[in-house]
């Protein structure tokens, strides 16, 4: 166990959040054991998607599971399923999240889903409570993308949105492709597939996660309600023009492909604003070739991110990008060549669940604040088949993907305590007692 870690968290805890068989210390001495797997030298973690040290924290967590009396499994995709269970044998509820990291990542991006919902399970068990459905904590494979740059595999596996086909596209930064990292962590292509599940056994998903912003630090508030999660489209951008010598060719005349990139770059910026209050959009990732002092580019290729949480605002926005590009191409007389990589659809949480969440906060004395999730999480794949919901807790200076990443062990509990409440109300309902 990691003691500075454990002994930070404890510090500022003064035990008061410590009911209904929930325990401030039994979560900080998880968090801090898996704190140092994979431990780093400033305080951080390296845990890669399927990696030895991914599979010693799923380990760790599969032996507390076990310990509080869940049935455990790990699947073909490596993700590891704990099941509890309920009065009836209708769908379950589902909650968790992920143990792997980014380089040099924080100790709770991940672990504190899995650790909450798992110290929800303890506290259920302390007070001698049966769930009325059956209920699965889940740890998720490669939800970072570290490994292969793709991300959110686990969840994708298990609700079969990963094919053998994109599966053998991949390889990771040593070269090796996914079938042979996929068989070094001892399991194989075709077990990665049957990782799909029947779509009939998870009836809700539910996901506590830290803010990786600087909302609710604001706001004061030690947890949020997330109102949906933005989906992602990625817009490549090709920018032709024609080389030169940057001493030798006048500047009449000239097809200069970056004047063009670069007035683009800086228009974009400008474009989110006019669709909604939600929608960012960023070039992260920009090429230049040749990339020479002397040389006028031959061409520029760029990526812009472009995310809202309302499809059709995403949408106009993206037409919007594209537009804009064409016209910054032509007032710089080069060609542009753009191209939609990828667009993966919003996934709003359900009025009806928001309500819920809203009503078990103010139950609470906490003022139910929404936010929106810019990133995606494995809450994005489960919920597009089913009902969800996710609780941000409150980051620290908003620091995440870094290994300053900190939550106070009293936010953190306190959000336990609202999945809890949540859960509970929410089972009723499954099982079909209204309450
Ligand atoms: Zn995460």
């Amino acid at each position: 166990m990691r003691e500075s870690v454990r002994d930070r968290l404890l510090a500022g805890y003064d035990g008061t959040a410590d009911r209904d068989g929930v325990s401030g210390k039994r979560l900080a001495e998880r968090l801090a054991a898996l704190a140092s797997i994979g431990e780093t030298e400033d305080g951080g973690v390296n845990r890669p998607g399927f990696s030895a040290e991914e599979k010693r924290a799923k380990e760790q967590v599969m032996t507390w599971m076990r310990e509080a009396g869940l049935d455990v499994r790990m699947d073909g995709a490596g993700n590891v399923i704990g099941k509890l269970e309920g009065k009836t044998d209708v769908p379950a509820f589902a909650a968790g999240s992920h143990v792997d990291s980014v380089p040099n990542g924080g100790n709770f991006d991940g672990p504190l889903g899995v650790l909450s919902a798992l110290e929800v399970v303890e506290a259920w068990k302390e007070t001698g409570y049966v769930p009325p459905v059956p209920v699965e904590v889940i740890i998720f494979s490669e939800e970072e993308g570290s490994r292969f740059g793709a991300g959110i595999m686990g969840s994708q596996a298990m609700t079969g949105d990963l094919g053998r086909d994109a599966l053998s596209v991949l390889s990771d930064s040593g070269g090796n492709s996914f079938e042979e990292v996929i068989s070094a962590y001892g399991s194989s292509m075709d077990a990665f597939l049957e990782a799909a599940r029947d779509p009939e056994e998870i009836g809700f998903y539910a996901e506590i996660h830290i803010e990786q912003g600087k909302l609710l630090e604001q706001a004061g508030l030690p947890a949020g309600i997330v109102k949906g999660i933005a989906g992602p489209a990625w817009l490549n951008a090709l920018f032709h023009g024609t080389a030169g010598h940057a001493g030798n060719t006048p500047m009449i005349g000239r097809r200069d492909p970056l004047v063009a990139a670069g007035r683009f770059v800086h228009e974009v910026s400008s474009l989110p604003a006019r669709f909604s209050d939600t929608a960012v959009a960023t070039v992260g990732k920009l090429n230049v070739s040749p990339n020479g002092a002397n040389v006028i580019p031959e061409q520029v290729a760029l990526t812009v991110d472009i995310r809202d949480l309302d499809k059709e605002a995403r949408d106009g926005l993206v037409r919007k990008v594209r537009e804009t590009a064409e016209r910054c191409a032509a007032e710089a007389g080069v060609e542009v060549e753009l191209n939609l990589a990828s667009s993966i659809d919003p996934v709003p949480v359900t009025d009806e669940v928001r309500e819920e969440l809203a009503q078990v906060f103010g139950q609470a004395g906490i003022r139910p604040m929404e936010l929106m999730s810019g990133a995606g999480h494995d809450a994005m794949i489960l919920g597009r088949n089913v009902p969800m919901a996710m609780i941000f807790v409150k980051s620290i200076g908003g620091i995440s993907h870094n290994p300053a990443e900190w939550s106070d062990l009293d936010d953190c509990i306190t959000a336990v305590h609202l999945l809890k409440r949540f859960a509970e109300k929410r089972m009723e309902k499954m099982a079909g007692h209204e309450d």
